[in-house]
């Protein structure tokens, strides 16, 4: 049987510029092209898992603007369960996305509904009680982050926190997270430590488990009591890396919530990421089950 994954995070509306390159302070450059994609680091998870094959809830809120409308019908879409979603009174969240030529890109997110997120309703506690796995990230307020994983860990529920956008995490957190994924930058700024390796090692001392992401380099993985493993990503042409590292979790806990073991669960969650990274959007990006499965046999 397909694995539960509950979802509690963001779910905005992206409005990207592709531009040769990124302005700097104070300069205006001509954009090639604008799109809006569904986003938000919570609704792009929960539609990763749910295309790589798990059953997922999304926790969540959007405004009663136009956005809203098309975020609900997206994630529906999608095959994820909205009925937690909740519609608020006001703006639905917005990611203002700059996507330069290499791929690269410079995100400003105004977060709109998703103020609202500051706990948990008797219904979000049921759903989560019920779940193999909770995924979490910070585009929400951090209390509903804390009363979500604090319920999970009550419950037995394997909890998976992105900690982006970085900030500095309170104790209760990490001591009810069981795998954190930073990527690079948010684990250097979690710890201190620019090197990946040293940053990891750090972050054991507050969870057990820790998979750092390292964009094209691939990602590594870290647990107590064993040696790390550096799992290296498929060589692809990126033109654009939105959503890969949402691509990534969400098909990572797909794997994890079918009983596969973390080392290899991360080879096909890069296999994942690596398919995203090849086509514009973020949830519009993520592959489906069947292609994962083809590439990582391909690239046996
Ligand atoms: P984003 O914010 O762009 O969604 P992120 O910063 O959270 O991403 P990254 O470390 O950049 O996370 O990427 C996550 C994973 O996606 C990597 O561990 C890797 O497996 C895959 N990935 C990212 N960029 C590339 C690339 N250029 N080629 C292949 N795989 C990639």
């Amino acid at each position: 049987m397909a694995p539960h994954i509950v979802v509690l995070g963001s779910t905005n509306m992206d409005l990207v510029a592709y531009v040769p390159e990124a302005p700097r302070r104070g300069e205006t450059v001509t954009g090639r092209e604008f799109r809006t994609f569904p986003g938000g680091k919570g609704a792009n998870q929960a539609v990763a898992a749910a295309r790589a094959g798990a059953t997922v809830s999304m926790i969540g809120a959007v405004g009663t603007d136009a956005f809203g409308t098309q975020l609900r019908t997206a994630l529906d879409h999608s095959g994820v369960d909205t009925d937690l979603l909740r519609t608020v009174e006001g703006a639905t969240g917005t990611a203002h996305i700059v996507v330069d030529d290499d791929g690269g890109n410079a995100i400003v997110v105004v977060p709109g509904a998703n103020a609202t997120l500051t706990g948990l309703t008797h219904g979000d506690e049921a759903l989560i009680t019920s779940a193999d796995l909770l995924l979490l990230q910070l585009e929400i307020p951090l209390d509903g982050v804390v009363a979500a994983a604090r319920h999970a860990r009550e419950h037995g529920v394997r909890t998976v926190l992105t900690p982006a956008p970085a900030q500095q995490l309170p104790p209760e957190l990490l001591d009810a997270t069981d795998l954190l994924i930073p990527n690079e930058h948010e684990a250097a700024a979690l710890t201190g430590a620019a090197d990946p390796h040293a940053a990891a090692h750090a972050l054991l001392d507050r969870v057990p488990e820790v998979v750092v992401t390292l964009g094209a380099e691939g990602s590594l993985y870290a647990a107590r009591g064993a040696e790390p493993v550096t799992v290296p990503a498929p060589r692809v042409t990126a033109v654009d890396t939105t959503g890969a590292g949402d691509t990534f979790v969400g098909a990572l806990a797909a794997a994890l919530g079918e009983g596969r073991p973390l080392p290899s669960a991360l080879g096909w969650a890069s296999t994942a990421a690596a398919l995203s990274v090849q086509r514009p959007g973020a949830a519009a990006a993520m592959p489906y089950r069947t292609e994962i499965d083809a590439a990582a046999e391909a690239e046996r």
